[in-house]
């Protein structure tokens, strides 16, 4: 089997990346950072939202898991206490795939082109500058015309990221589902939103409108941050790949989700 290790960077994190670097060697698997098996991410969510975009072209081939020097991630679920006991189990077991759904973004320009991308957790639509003005269409019919600070668009193991801190519903990632949040939309006699968060079942393409002309927006992608101009339609759905995890262990999502956010006492 072929593994690869990208680190926060940090010192912790390097030196625990040299660590599963020495054992998984040792055992004879073979580091190979450009087509691995196994991706693994040593730092926090962060780290591991960078070591899926740095392999969203292989998912057929790569699984990934993460280990956290910080506190507990959502994704990197594994502590540094862990490793060797995490190593043995790379090295002697094969592991099993837990799927979770993923979402598709493709940007439209006026000059025709289109671009399109994956994310994990979620996509925002912003601006720098004013209100965001975007006509929102749902499987191809009008639904309304937003304005506001911008709309956030997330998976289902996304929903617990920027999706919760906009009130969205936290959703279970077996089911295959997009989640529309508003940020501060304007609702007044004049303006009106739904205003509460949407939940799109697969297939459902939602798809966003510049309504002015000559508008720059800031489309944010997990991490990354990219500024548009010339924008003809962002069209959004669950996307035909998914995240391969690679599984040692049994860490329900809901236990995952109250460890994080409520305790991780019994
Ligand atoms: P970061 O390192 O500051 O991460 C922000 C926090 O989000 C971290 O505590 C991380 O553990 C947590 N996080 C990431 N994915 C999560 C998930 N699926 N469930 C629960 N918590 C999760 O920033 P970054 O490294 O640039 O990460 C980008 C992510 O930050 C974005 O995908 C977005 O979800 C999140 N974010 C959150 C808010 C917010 O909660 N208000 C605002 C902006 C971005």
């Amino acid at each position: 089997m072929k593994f690869s290790i990208t680190s926060k960077g940090d010192h912790k994190s390097e030196s625990i990346k040299a660590l599963i670097y020495q054992y998984l060697t040792d055992f004879d698997l073979e580091y190979n950072e450009t087509e691995p098996d196994l991706a693994i991410s040593v730092g926090g969510d962060g780290t591991f939202l960078k070591s899926f975009h740095h392999y969203s072209h292989r998912l057929n081939q790569t699984a990934f898991i993460g280990v956290h020097t910080g506190h507990l991630g959502f994704y990197a679920d594994w502590v540094p206490e862990e490793i060797e006991k995490l190593v043995i189990d790379i090295a002697k077991n094969p592991f099993q795939v837990v799927e979770y759904p993923l979402l598709a973004m493709t940007i439209h320009t006026k000059d025709k082109k289109s671009k399109r991308y994956l994310a994990l957790n979620e996509s925002s639509i912003k601006k720098v500058e004013g209100s965001v003005v975007l006509d929102v269409d749902i499987k191809g019919e009008h639904f309304e015309r937003f304005r506001g600070d911008g709309l956030c668009i997330s998976t289902p193991s996304g929903s617990t990221a920027y999706n919760k801190a906009l009130g969205g519903a936290i959703i279970h990632p077996s089911l295959a589902t997009l989640q529309i949040t508003e940020m501060s939309s304007i609702n007044n006699r004049v303006y009106r939103t739904i205003g509460s968060p949407l939940i799109l079942p697969k297939h459902h393409i939602c798809e966003f409108k510049p309504v002015e002309e000559n508008q720059s927006f800031l489309l944010t992608i997990d991490h990354i941050t990219k500024s548009v101009v010339d924008i003809k339609s962002i069209e959004y759905q669950v996307a035909e790949e998914k995240i391969r995890f690679a599984r040692f262990r049994s860490f329900p999502f809901w236990k995952r989700v109250r460890d994080s956010f409520i305790s991780d006492e019994r």
